[in-house]
């Protein structure tokens, strides 16, 4: 029954999407439940504690007494730190001014979007890509425009086919290095070229940047960096990836002055304020010392060269390397069941949980996605269980 047919509901919870991974966690922890062993790469998530220096600023927060309502736009302290952090990580002029906090990254997906939007502008957004994007677009009223981001391109887009794609009715473009759900990343030049076609556009940009201290190939370059392109971008980047803080709820935002009042605008109509002792946690991940964050990226990659061997020993399967955040995307089109399938079967037969890439959009239907932010000795066990099931096909 969708939401339209159940009585009490809004219809338009039918244009509200989902996270799958949040589905398939569910699922997962039942199996345990009734005593399964399950081995998790679902959830992308560092599976690293929160480096000790950053929960010991928090503890002294909460008890020098940083428990109360704060300014919506964050704390001036933190907003000051992150301003420095986005201006020197990216080359670009931030004012703590323009610097907003809000409880993770994904607030400002949603926010964005619906602060730019009106039904019959267009978005163009990248497929596969994080799910929130097509929902918070069809949410909004406006009209989802997919850019295809192709396996035999490294999962980089191809830049006549954002061209072809922006209109006069284009309202927003959301890109995202390295990318979810691919592990794909722009190159500088890439990066240039589109920052190039876009400066001509009337169009936001919102530049989804969550993963760039995870890029294990090549230079990190943001889009907001070339002529024209700081005025109009979003530059979004948050406390989860980097510092394993996923459950801290925290991210921030470089943004143009004209979307500052409307964002804070819909912070405070939902969550009013970060938690100021979060906030200043943030203060002391973004100044402290980045050894933890350095060495946990250092571990995610020699992981990602490990798993994406397994990958392609496996039947049916082949796996691009990727060249950032903590996923891989295998090819699965040559397995005799489909991948949407086979990544139900992997769950309840062969106790892996991970993701079909339909999950992500249509361009990824013959792939999984594996987060590979997991132990060494549970890749090894899962790539092992993928091998029986799939030598038993
Ligand atoms: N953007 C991308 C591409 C992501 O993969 C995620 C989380 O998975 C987010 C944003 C949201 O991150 P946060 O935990 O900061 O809300």
């Amino acid at each position: 029954m969708s939401a339209s047919d159940t009585p009490g509901l809004a219809a338009s919870l039918n244009r509200l999407g989902t996270e799958t991974a949040f589905s398939v966690l569910a699922r997962a922890k039942e199996l345990e439940r009734q005593g399964r062993h399950i081995i998790h790469l679902e959830l992308g998530e560092p599976d690293f504690d929160t480096p000790r220096h950053i929960g010991d600023a928090a503890a002294a927060a909460i008890r020098a007494g940083h428990t109360h309502y704060g300014p919506t736009a964050g704390l001036p302290e933190f907003r000051q730190v992150a301003a420095q952090h986005l201006a020197t990580t990216r080359g670009i002029d931030v004012s703590p001014d323009q610097v907003l906090v809000g409880t993770g990254a994904k607030p400002f997906l949603f926010f964005t979007i619906l602060a730019v939007c009106d039904p019959g502008d267009e978005v163009i957004y990248p497929d596969p890509g994080f799910p929130i994007y097509e929902s918070a677009i069809r949410w909004s009223g406006a009209t989802p425009v997919a850019l295809p981001l192709r396996e035999e391109h490294d999962f980089a887009f191809d830049l006549a086919d954002l061209e072809a794609r922006l209109s006069p009715r284009t309202k927003l473009v959301i890109l995202n290095s390295p990318h979810n759900p691919t592990g794909g990343a722009l190159t500088p030049q890439e990066t240039a070229d589109a920052a190039a076609l876009l400066a001509e556009s009337e169009a936001w940009v919102l530049s989804d940047e969550v993963y760039s201290r995870l890029l294990y190939e090549g230079e990190f370059a943001s889009v907001a960096s070339h002529p024209g392109m700081e005025e109009r971008t979003v530059v979004l980047d948050g406390l989860s990836k980097t510092y394993a803080m996923t459950g801290w709820r925290c991210g921030y935002a470089a943004v143009p002055e004209p979307l500052v009042d409307p964002l804070v605008r819909f912070f405070v109509n939902s969550t009013s304020c970060v938690p100021a002792f979060i906030q200043l946690a943030g203060v002391a991940a973004l100044t402290g010392p980045q050894d933890e964050p350095a060495a946990m990226s250092k571990e995610f990659r020699r992981r990602r060269d490990l798993v994406v061997a397994g990958l392609n020993e496996l039947p049916g399967v082949s796996c691009v390397m990727p060249r950032g955040a903590f996923y891989a995307f295998p090819n699965v089109s040559a397995v005799p069941i489909a991948a949407d399938e086979l990544a139900r079967r992997l769950l309840e037969e062969a106790g892996v949980a991970l993701l079909a890439g339909s999950a992500f959009g249509k361009v990824g239907a013959d792939n999984l996605r594996i987060s590979y932010a997991n132990s060494e000795e549970n890749l090894n066990t899962a790539l092992e269980r993928m091998a029986d099931f799939l030598e038993a096909l």
